[in-house]
C-alpha cells in the first residue's frame, strides 16, 4: 500500500488538489479536518470538544486524530493506497503514524507539500470564506492562531521527512488551480515512476 502525505500549511491548496490525485491513483484521501467537521456535523461528543479547539484555531488532541485516522486504515478496502491530508500536524503525530504504519508492515511513500506564503495564506482562506462558509475561516483572529500553529507545531515535520528522504515540496503560488494542479500531478508522476 502507498501512503502519501499532503502537506503545507492552511489555504495552500491540500483538499482541491487531493481529489486529483486520488482519482488518478486510487487512492483513499483521508482529511482530519473532514473528519472532524463530521464529527460536529453529527453532534457527537468528539464532535463537541473538538470545535472549540478547531473554533480557535488551536490543534485537537493527538489521540483524537490518531484514532481515526487507524480507523480508516482499519475499514476501507480496495484502495491502492491512502492520501492524507492535514495529518500529521505534530511530530507526536509524525513519529506515531510511522509506529502504526510499522505495525502493518508499512511506511510513509512520499510528502508532497505545498508551499505558499503566510500573505496567500490569508488571501485564500478569506476567499474560501466565501464560499464554504467554514467558522475557522471567517475569523482573523483564528486564522492568524491558524498559521502561528503552523509554523510553531506543523512546520518541523519537514526536517522530520527531510531526514528521511521523503520530502517533496511544491511552490502552490501558480496564479490558477490548474496550474498549481499540474504541478503537483507532475510532481506524483516523478515519485510513482
Ligand atoms: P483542516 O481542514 O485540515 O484545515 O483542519 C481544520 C482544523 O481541524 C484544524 O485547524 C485543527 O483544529 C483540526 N485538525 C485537523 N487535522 C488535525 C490534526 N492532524 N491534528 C490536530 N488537529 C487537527
Amino acid at each position: 500500500m502507498k501512503y502519501y502525505i499532503m502537506f503545507g500549511p492552511p489555504g495552500a491548496g491540500k483538499g482541491t488538489h487531493a481529489a486529483a490525485v486520488r482519482e488518478k491513483y486510487n487512492l483513499c484521501h483521508l482529511s482530519t479536518g473532514e473528519l472532524l467537521r463530521a464529527e460536529i456535523a453529527k453532534g457527537s461528543e468528539l464532535g463537541l470538544h473538538a470545535k472549540s479547539l478547531i473554533d480557535k484555531g488551536s490543534l485537537v488532541p493527538d489521540s483524537v486524530v490518531e484514532g481515526m485516522i487507524e480507523n480508516q486504515f482499519n475499514d476501507v478496502k480496495g484502495v491502492a493506497g491512502f492520501l492524507l491530508d492535514g495529518f500529521p500536524r505534530t511530530l507526536g503525530q509524525a513519529r506515531d503514524l510511522d509506529a502504526i504504519l510499522a505495525k502493518r508492515g508499512e511506511e510513509v511513500t512520499a510528502v508532497i507539500s505545498l508551499m505558499i506564503s503566510d500573505e496567500t495564506v490569508k488571501q485564500r482562506i478569506a476567499h474560501r470564506a466565501a464560499i464554504e462558509g467554514r467558522a475557522d475561516d471567517a475569523s482573523e483572529e483564528t486564522i492568524n492562531n491558524r498559521i502561528k500553529t503552523y509554523h510553531t507545531q506543523t512546520e518541523p515535520l519537514i526536517e522530520y521527512y527531510k531526514a528521511q528522504g521523503k520530502y517533496h515540496e511544491v511552490q502552490a503560488e501558480e496564479p490558477t488551480i490548474e496550474q498549481n494542479r499540474a504541478k503537483v500531478l507532475a510532481l506524483m508522476e516523478t515519485i510513482e515512476k
